[in-house]
């Protein structure tokens, strides 16, 4: 429960519920090796909180159990009301007002909902998704909208998490699971501790994609229950444990696609043909030349804040990191040239079909056609891998799964040096 006049205060308070069992694995660890994986148990499971609307206007709420709404009124005053039919809640003037089915509207202008079955027995249902925990509404300030925030335990969380990041699932890719459990767990743990947006997660592509209750499914369930509380640590710190989808064939430093610290456990490493069952294995994006100088330009733009000038005339890739993926990428106008550094690369030039997605990878060759005049026509990225190549290669886990391989060997061959201990 998250009882609180308003939005920041009950950020806090969802932060202190977080933190604390983390500083104490810190305090448990510090910077030593453990000398095994049997360290006791420590306090309860955490809270995380993941937004899930931004200015929503209007909401409806049901449950399959009987739930207990709590709503803070005038003076800062919490009062509870029992409901077991649909409600309907709406962002007006004064604040949010509560609709009930049966007995008409029940509160005006509260500052703070807080919703939660009686038991934890239920499923909550948000306009018509599912999902496990509490909801939190709160009135945004402007433009009569509110904010809406699931809050439940971490293992819960990452059961609606597991489904969207690794698909469905056969039983002999159970161990592929689980290390994603294990990883996700981490990521969660390690961004909440580092206290990334007052302990709120995003349910976007840059925290974990989060789909709640509705594609749970009985074998990633299990993943997440068999590695309960099991966390990736490395020289006694929670690890950053990034994923993505194929590496093909070889995953990247960190240092060399994001300009980051090195990190020992992330290095490249070489993972055979495990991912070459992937659809993103190998790819190919042509760009008619005016498509690639407009995706550059407006990149120059948002982040240089001016476009480049002139015709493309050449394209060359000038250097590679380790695993063969392009550091450094050079673009020649018949005015200037520019360039284009590490995993950004993605983002300047992006799917030719569709804007609103980046490049699978920068493990990629280029092909250039030109005309009888010499002007480049089109540019063919012809590449392997979709992702930024860092920690985990999801299907490359799955792979080693399919070939025997456990949980653990996946996490500390991705993770190099990395090992799971559990900490709840
Ligand atoms: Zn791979």
């Amino acid at each position: 429960m998250v009882p609180g006049p308003n939005e920041r205060r009950s950020f806090r308070l969802i932060s202190i519920i977080v933190l604390l069992p983390l500083l104490w694995i810190h305090s448990l660890f510090g910077a030593n090796h453990p000398q095994s994986n049997d360290v006791q148990p420590i306090t309860g499971e955490p809270k995380v909180s993941i937004k899930i609307m931004d200015a929503a206007r209007e909401i409806k709420y049901a449950n399959s159990a009987s739930y207990v709404i709590q709503a803070t009124v005038q003076n800062g005053k919490i009062e509870e009301f029992f409901s077991i039919s649909e409600i309907k809640i709406i962002r007006d003037r004064d604040g949010l007002s509560v609709y009930d089915r049966d007995a008409g509207i029940i509160i005006e202008g509260a500052a703070h909902l807080c919703i939660s079955e009686e038991e934890s027995a239920g499923i909550a249902s948000v306009n018509g998704d599912s999902y496990r925990g509490n909801i939190h509404i709160f009135p945004n300030k402007a433009g009569k909208t509110m904010k809406v925030i699931n809050q439940l335990g971490m293992e819960s969380y990452l059961k609606g998490v597991i489904p969207s990041e690794m698909g469905k699932r056969q039983p002999d890719e159970l161990e592929a699971l689980k290390a994603q459990a294990v990883a996700a767990r981490t990521y969660a743990l390690e961004k909440l501790l580092r206290g990334g947006k007052s302990g709120v997660l995003e349910n976007t592509i840059l925290d974990m994609v989060y789909a709640g209750y509705d594609k749970e499914y009985e074998l990633a369930n299990e993943a997440v229950d068999s590695t309960a509380g099991e966390v990736i640590m490395f020289d006694g710190n929670l690890i950053r444990a990034y994923f993505f989808s194929t590496c093909g064939g070889k995953t990247e430093n960190i240092q060399d696609a994001w300009g980051e610290d090195p990190a020992d456990y992330c290095v490249s490493i070489n993972d055979g043909d495990y991912c070459a069952w992937s659809k993103s294995y190998s790819w190919e994006d042509e760009f008619e030349i005016g498509l690639l100088r407009e995706r550059i330009d407006s990149y120059f733009k948002d982040n240089v804040g001016i476009g480049i000038k002139g015709e493309i005339q050449d394209i060359k890739i000038i250097t590679r990191s380790g695993s063969g993926r392009v550091n450094l990428l050079k673009v020649y106008t018949d005015e200037d040239q520019y360039e284009l550094k590490g995993d950004k690369i993605r983002w300047a030039i992006r799917s030719s079909a569709n804007e609103s997605r980046i490049l699978p990878s920068t493990l990629f060759e280029i092909k250039i056609e030109k005309d009888d005049f010499g002007n480049i026509e089109s540019v063919k990225f012809v590449g392997k891998g979709n992702g930024h190549g860092i920690g985990m290669c999801q299907c490359g886990a799955i792979g080693r799964a399919r070939q025997g391989q456990s949980c653990r060997e996946i996490v500390s061959t991705y993770y190099d040096g990395a090992y799971i201990i559990r900490v709840y």
